[in-house]
Order: C-alpha cells, then sequence, then structure tokens
C-alpha cells in the first residue's frame, strides 16, 4: 500500500549490555537512497554484521549514541578496514577512498577520542610514513547544523544533523548521571514532520514521549525488568504505567537474555519486544519482517 521513499532498520542486535543471546547494540538504517548507516556499533558488531551478510565496505555512515562497550567497541575495527583495505570499487580510506561519515553529540565524539584514541592515534600514509592520526582522518566527522543550549546537562541538549537523505536530532537524554548519552530522531522522508525515535540507552522519560507521540511513527526504547537504586535504563514498571497510545507504538530493546519470560505481559500492554534479525518500516511503524 505504501508509496514513496522508505526508510529501514534492521535490528543486528537487540540484546543489553551483558546479553550472550540476543547480542550488543548495533543496527542498520537503510535511507531511501540506499545508503545504510549504523546506529552504534557494540562489541560484537563485526560478527553481527557478517551474518547480516554486510562488509564494513557497505556501510555509509555511523550514529553513536554514547561511549559504553555495548555500543561503540566494533568501531576500531571500521576504521581500521575502511582506513587500510579496499574492495572492488571502493578504495582504501589512506588511498583516496570516501571515509564513512560519524554523527554523534560533540560531548559524545569527545569521549569517543578517549576510546579509539590509543589505536587511531598511530596511523602510516599510503607511503608506509608514520603519522599522527586523528578521528577525521578515519571518519567524516559531521558538524551539526544547529544546537540547542543547554538544559539539565551541562553539556548542549540537542544537536540537528543535516546529510543527503538524512537529518536527525540528538538529544540529550539521563542514562548514567552525568555521562553524556543521547536519543536519535530521524525525520521520516516524505512528510517533513514526522519521526522515529531511538532512545539509545535511557530511563524513561514519558514528557518526552508524549511530547513526541503525535508525530512519531515508532520509539525503540531500551528496557531492563530490573530495577536497582540509580538505574540507568528504561525500567519496565515505568513503561506500563504509559498511556496506551504510547504503548503500541513503542519497540523494547536492549533486553537481557531473560526476557522470553515478560513476553506475554509485554505484548498484552501492547508493546513489541525487538529481536535479532527484525526489520521494521519507520514510515509505517510495522515490522516488515521477523528475524
Ligand atoms: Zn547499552
Ligand atoms: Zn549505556
Amino acid at each position: 500500500m505504501s508509496s514513496g521513499p522508505s526508510m529501514t532498520l534492521h535490528v543486528l542486535g537487540s540484546g543489553a549490555a551483558f546479553s550472550r543471546r540476543y547480542g550488543t547494540t548495533c543496527s542498520v538504517l537503510s535511507l531511501p537512497s540506499g545508503e545504510r548507516w549504523l546506529i552504534d556499533c557494540g562489541r560484537q558488531a563485526p560478527e553481527q554484521l557478517l551474518h547480516a551478510g554486510m562488509r564494513w565496505h557497505d556501510v555509509a555512515g555511523q550514529l553513536i549514541t554514547h561511549v559504553h562497550g555495548d555500543h561503540v567497541f566494533g568501531l576500531e575495527e571500521f576504521a581500521f578496514v575502511r582506513y587500510y583495505t579496499s574492495v572492488p570499487g571502493l578504495p582504501a580510506v589512506m588511498k583516496g577512498g570516501p571515509r564513512p561519515r560519524l554523527a554523534a553529540h560533540s560531548a559524545v565524539l569527545a569521549e569517543l577520542w578517549e576510546v579509539l584514541g590509543p589505536s587511531l592515534r598511530y596511523r602510516s600514509t599510503a607511503k608506509g610514513e608514520p603519522v599522527t592520526g586523528t578521528l577525521a582522518d578515519y571518519f567524516d566527522v559531521l558538524s551539526p547544523s544547529s544546537v540547542e543550549p543547554p538544559a539539565q546537562a551541562s553539556w548542549n541538549h540537542a544537536e540537528a544533523f543535516h546529510v543527503a537523505g538524512l537529518s536527525l536530532v540528538v538529544r540529550e537524554t539521563r542514562h548514567v548521571y552525568g555521562k553524556p548519552s543521547t536519543s536519535l530522531e530521524f525525520a521520516l522522508p516524505g512528510e517533513s514532520s514526522r519521526l522515529a525515535w531511538w532512545s539509545g540507552d535511557a530511563v524513561v522519560d514519558a514528557d518526552l514521549l508524549e511530547r513526541l507521540e503525535s508525530r512519531t511513527t515508532i520509539f525503540f526504547h531500551d528496557c531492563t525488568f530490573v530495577d536497582f537504586p540509580g538505574q540507568v535504563h528504561g525500567l519496565f514498571s515505568d513503561f506500563e504505567k504509559l498511556p496506551p497510545h504510547l504503548r503500541k507504538k513503542i519497540v523494547l530493546m536492549h533486553h537481557d537474555d531473560g526476557i522470553e519470560q515478560h513476553r506475554e505481559r509485554a505484548q498484552a500492554l501492547g508493546f513489541r519486544l525487538a529481536m535479532p534479525g527484525d526489520v521494521y518500516d519507520l514510515c509505517s511503524g510495522q515490522r516488515l519482517r521477523e528475524g
């Protein structure tokens, strides 16, 4: 029924930080142009990509929500493989090939270099000369087109990015107290005010979800069923309090290995559960393929 360009999201890993069964966070965002971007790049991303039949050379860009190993530990390999290796039609970055794009909040980018710097700082040119590397030698690091002033965090509240075929707002959320961590609001093709939303790792912010709901087709939200003092994830008992019109748009992801024992209860309330291999049409909010 649907017509026009679409945007899809293919879940590679749907598990929480310590998941063994569902894999760490990484999803493939396919744009109407055909470009494929990754949302986060956790420690298991290299194997997840392989299983999905993709190579690093198939990835046009990378989005990073925050710097935790289950979201960024695959990035070093991405950077090095693209920098040093060529495939037919796509030369290595060191030989003049295009750098993959990278978009993240500036506060997140600064932390990202703390993780990647000890590896990426040491690089060699195509002639084998050793030179000092920066993030920009490996990635086309995008600059935000606009910035919102600070809210509760000491860093800027939100940054907007626009590149060919992709417009998004990267917004501060509360994950681990004081740590830069962001959600992603994707502008959908066609109707410019419609969104698809990705939480990154965040506690439930019912006010924000409610504010976005009328123009958002689908919300992907990290979740946990285990409460503890200083909660850093979306707690299921907080999701339960949301009104039905919100619950039915929410796909619970970044879940624990024991998620199946909660499936019935979650689905009865209208929630969907993300699984590796699932493909969602972001424009309709519907799942196209079950993993
Ligand atoms: Zn995480
Ligand atoms: Zn995290």
